[in-house]
């Protein structure tokens, strides 16, 4: 079977592989979608060869009965990526997070992926692949998960700061909820897509002053709650300075230091802060339920390929003028 291999260097190959053999409760599924994310980058970019690690983001349908397991043959899936060791306080709270030997199911770009059981998620029979990779992932598993846990009115103010999928995650789900979103975003291919999916004002950060430009936007007053997707210091330091005292912020943009300023930024406005880490199974049927509500999502892909192609598709995402880019692994 094809599998998409990171080959050091900005280079992908997609490599002639068995099909996984899978082990003691492990389930075997064939891929139907899988999306890139933005932390593959990093090992994408890396100059060695890194086989493991390309495609956390996946749906499909189960290949085999799956013995010892509630899984059978043609059973539409999603896959939280998130593994434990199924015995500890955490696991057992369902909630692998926090368990001290976590790890992930890596490989979701190929055709097909053995997954513990655990990990499978129902998938709805009339809920297409496209849109199930979007429910099931953390482009928006994330935001949910984020959002469930700061308090939002109607016309709250959010200030959005860096739009890779993350971000315009949060913006289609913010939109969804009738909240008033500002963005900012360096890429104008991604501004415009954020308008697009809802965002009521979008600042280009390299243009001006985007702190005055927010303040200008809330009254004087800066923004509810502050979000950071960039995972930048000075994207993490802009969206804290944006928010009013009081308010809220929530730290979703991953992978990189940054030096804050607990005096001014969190004591002296009385900020409340969560940090989020991926999501839950629980945050996956809260976002079915949105969906059968009328939230649409498929217009945050922007880009298909199928896996022979693989070099162009992370080409295609690496340069950012990208939403979401997904694989259809097996045709559809
Ligand atoms: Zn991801
Ligand atoms: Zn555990």
């Amino acid at each position: 079977m094809k599998r998409v291999v990171f080959a050091g260097n900005s280079r992908v190959t997609v490599d002639d592989v068995a099909v996984p053999e899978p082990g003691p409760g492990d389930v075997l599924v064939r891929v139907g979608a899988s999306a890139i994310c933005g932390s593959e980058m990093k090992s994408y970019h890396s100059p060695s060869a890194w086989p493991g690690n390309t495609g956390h983001e996946i749906v499909g349908e189960v290949a085999a009965d799956a013995a010892g397991t509630p899984w059978r043959a043609g059973d539409r899936v999603a896959v939280n990526i998130i593994t434990g060791c199924g015995e500890c306080m955490a696991c057992r709270g369902g909630d692998r997070r926090f368990c001290a030997q976590q790890g992930y199911v890596f490989n979701g770009h190929g055709e097909y992926v053995a997954v513990p059981a655990i990990n499978l998620m129902p998938l709805p029979d009339d809920l297409p692949y496209d849109e199930g990779v979007l429910l099931g992932g953390d482009t928006l598993g994330v935001a949910y998960h984020a959002l469930s846990r700061v308090q939002l009115r109607p016309r709250d103010t959010v200030a959005v700061v860096g739009c890779g999928p993350v971000g315009l995650g949060f913006v289609r789900l913010l939109a969804f909820y009738g909240v008033r979103t500002i963005v900012v975003e360096l890429g104008p291919y991604r501004r415009d897509l954020a308008q697009r999916l809802g965002a009521e004002i979008t600042i280009d950060p390299g243009a001006g002053d985007a702190l005055a430009a927010i303040r200008e936007a809330t009254g004087g007053r800066g923004v509810d709650v502050g979000i950071d997707a960039s995972g930048s210091d000075p994207g993490v330091n802009l969206a804290l300075d944006a928010v009013r005292d009081e308010g809220q912020f929530i730290f979703a943009g991953a992978g990189h230091k940054a030096t804050i300023n607990p005096w001014s930024q969190f004591l002296e406005k009385e900020l409340t802060a969560y940090g989020v880490w991926y999501f839950v199974d629980r945050d996956y049927f809260g976002l079915l339920d949105l969906y059968r509500q009328g939230l649409t999502v498929r217009d945050l892909i922007t880009h298909r390929f199928a896996l022979d192609d693989a070099e162009a598709a992370y080409l295609t995402f690496a340069h950012g003028e990208s939403g979401k880019v997904i694989f259809e692994a097996n045709g559809k």
